[in-house]
């Protein structure tokens, strides 16, 4: 039997739906959309390699989750395509979008069985429905839709693409170079994924466990700054040194919110040595954070936050923090939660050094149900 790679396509922005998450990490029990295809695929067929072709900021965080190559994507299909073929090794590919998740077993055995027959193997479907272009009915009999996973000879398919541009799969590609393209039976199901219901027609739930981080943070006074606690500026003669804006309050957040998304930490997002974040707003990069977070699949449920302060006296600005962290964190203000206290002049913070701050973010994945 000839060598097979997978390739799966899972580069895209999800901009067409409007979704906070982007589609390749909606989840499926616990597991992103991207692993559980692959994991599928590998379970019918032993593939050399799994090649998945990624959105350019997701390559790391995805190699790291995964133990198969994953390479830098690209705005199109065919981009991603090509940076895919460049690091496949098997003599042929089999290449699918990762949205098509409910393709079913069947589907993928009859497009491999074929494999050496032709350099290119598709799925299809017949047209029922009478189809019109506006002035008159076009001939349903010549046309078919097409879909993944598509099976193609790797050189060949590297060929084509050197010489032609512009085809939105492999089969017309294929076929436009002048390659034979057999044809198997698609199925309905092989469609690409929306939302809702045909979604939760094929696919598990996802897992409402709930998904905890800590944070921590210190930052010493220094005369002569503004001081910015949670948002909020506070009437002191001392602000923080720090290489941003010193808000400790919101970098023990931020580092709670990436805790419970398995992201690392602030200093990994946002380096000291890059000059970009000098006097950086930490409100700024608390919103970048929670965009980050929930691109890669995850909503904010809750946060609480502890400041320990001997100076200044934080209680009078209890409240407007937790609005600013409403609105900054989009949620409910009854989902923040604020405590501030003294250490009763023990250690550093009650020499008056500095302040401290704790947090604790509850994250849970994106209900994909609720569209
Ligand atoms: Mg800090």
């Amino acid at each position: 039997m000839p060598s097979l790679s997978l390739v799966l396509l899972a580069a895209g922005d999800s901009t067409r739906f409007s979704l906070p998450v982007r589609k390749q990490w909606l989840r499926i029990g616990a597991q992103p959309l991207w692993a559980f295809v692959a994991d599928r695929f590998c379970r019918l067929h032993p593939f050399k390699e799994v090649i998945i072709a990624a959105h350019p900021d997701e390559v790391s965080h995805m190699a790291a989750l995964s133990e198969h190559r994953v390479v830098p994507g690209g705005t199109s299909r065919e981009v991603s395509l090509q940076s895919a073929l460049r690091v496949a090794t098997g003599e042929y590919v089999l290449v699918s979008d990762v949205a098509r998740a409910c393709v079913p077993d069947a589907v993928i055995h009859r497009v491999i069985e074929k494999m050496g027959e032709a350099p290119c193997v598709v799925p299809a479907l017949r047209v029922v429905d009478t189809l019109s272009d506006g002035t008159r009915a076009l001939d349903r009999d010549r046309l078919m839709r097409i879909q993944t996973p598509q099976l193609s000879h790797a050189d060949t398919l590297r060929e084509a693409l050197k010489q032609l541009s512009g085809y939105t799969d492999e089969s017309t590609l294929m076929a436009a170079y002048g390659q034979e393209v057999i044809t198997v039976a698609g199925d309905e199901r092989g469609a690409k994924l929306t939302f809702g219901d045909e979604l939760a027609g094929c696919l598990a739930p996802p897992s409402p466990e709930a998904l905890i981080g800590q944070g921590f943070d210190v930052h010493s006074f220094e005369p002569g700054k503004s001081m910015v606690l949670c948002g909020v500026a506070i009437d002191s003669p001392v602000g923080f040194k720090a290489h941003s804006d010193g808000d400790v309050a919101l970098h023990a957040l931020m580092d709670a919110i990436l805790g419970a998304a398995g992201l690392g930490d602030i200093g990994e997002l946002f380096p000291d040595s890059d000059a970009a974040y000098a006097g950086a707003d930490s409100a700024v990069l608390l919103q970048q954070v929670c965009s980050r977070v929930h691109k890669l699949g995850f909503e904010l449920r809750g946060v609480d936050i502890t400041l320990m302060a001997q100076k200044p006296r934080l209680a009078p600005y209890k409240a407007a923090m937790r609005r600013r962290l409403a609105t900054l964190l989009g949620l409910y203000a009854e989902r923040i939660n604020l405590k501030a206290t003294t250490t009763e002049r023990l250690g550093f913070i009650g020499r008056e050094e500095g302040v401290a701050a704790m947090a604790l973010a509850n994250l849970g994945y994106y209900d994909w149900r609720r569209r």
